[in-house]
């Protein structure tokens, strides 16, 4: 089969789409897509299935049962802008290649994120690391992003005037807030792409990567329709047991009638 062409993927290459107040995601290029997968899982299983339906069958199987390395054959190249705390936590994934703006070279833009007035919440008691369901007052919030912008601003106009005293940029730099936005050019394979999007795409992570993971999981949809289908199915919304609550789960459903065949299997019902 020649060079894998997605017909969905090439009508969004390059369209920037926006995330948070100043960010976006470009989908600069993509290699392979479903069929790559199908053809490349055919080496090890032999030239079984044919039509639509059978390969996205064997999609799914294959991630059911973390047959992950047909889906390392795709890769996706994105363009992203981002606010660097969001970037500290993006680049804990190591299994990447990209390429970053550098402040040493290149000055800075004037681009700062601010959270919407809106969106402001209290520190969540239960999660120690979230934040809560909990607004803060109107006046409240107004202070919070006046004051981010007034510390942005400051940060900024000293950063220009070490630069107007001809400081090195890679210096000049250094008193810039997290908010500061970065871009950078980010590649991944599809099977370390899918662990990145059910980790960042989790409540657990902070809104703002969430609200990026979003983004690229609808592009990615777009390279690979059925693997990121069977990826939603089988990884992102499915669930997990303890052999403890497993055997719980299964002292009760123990003697009941229709349970389906997939519940069965996993819980040894006989
Ligand atoms: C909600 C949330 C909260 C977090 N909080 C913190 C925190 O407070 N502090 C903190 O420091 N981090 C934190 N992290 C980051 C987290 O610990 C991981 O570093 C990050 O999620 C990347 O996960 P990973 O290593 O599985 O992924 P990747 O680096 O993308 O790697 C993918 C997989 O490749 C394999 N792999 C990659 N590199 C290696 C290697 N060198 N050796 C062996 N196997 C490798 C592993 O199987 C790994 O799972 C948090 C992450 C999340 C999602």
């Amino acid at each position: 089969m020649a060079h894998t062409i997605v017909l969905e993927a090439e009508a969004i290459l390059d369209q920037a789409f926006p995330v948070l107040d100043k960010g976006f995601v470009r989908l600069v290029d993509y290699l392979g897509g479903d069929a790559r997968i199908v053809q490349s899982a055919r080496v090890s299983y032999g030239a079984g299935t044919r039509s639509v339906r059978e390969d996205a069958a064997l999609i799914d199987y294959l991630m059911r049962h973390r047959h992950t390395s047909p889906f390392e054959q795709v890769v996706l190249t994105f363009h992203v802008k981002l606010p660097i705390f969001v970037a500290r936590q993006w680049v804990r994934h190591r299994t990447a290649r990209l390429n970053e703006i550098s402040g040493r070279y290149s000055v800075m833009k004037d681009e700062f994120y601010i959270p919407t007035v809106e969106s402001l919440r209290t520190q969540s008691e239960v999660n120690k690391q979230g934040r809560s369901e909990a607004p803060l007052s109107r006046e409240e919030a107004e202070a919070v992003v006046e004051g981010l912008r007034a510390g942005q601003k400051e940060a900024y106009a000293q950063y220009e005037a070490f630069l107007k005293k001809n400081l090195a940029r890679e210096v000049a730099r250094i008193g810039l807030p997290l908010s500061l936005y970065t871009e950078w050019y980010w590649q991944m394979d599809l099977n370390n792409l899918f662990h990145f999007l059910e980790l960042r795409l989790h409540p657990h992570a902070q809104w703002e990567i969430r609200e990026y993971a979003r983004v690229i999981l609808e592009i990615t949809r777009k390279v690979a329709p059925c693997a990121t289908a069977a990826f939603e199915r089988h990884r992102l919304h499915s669930v997990t047991f303890s052999p403890e609550a497993a055997e719980w789960i299964k002292t009760r459903l123990q003697g009941q009638p229709d349970i389906p065949r997939e519940v069965r299997e996993r819980l040894g019902i006989v």
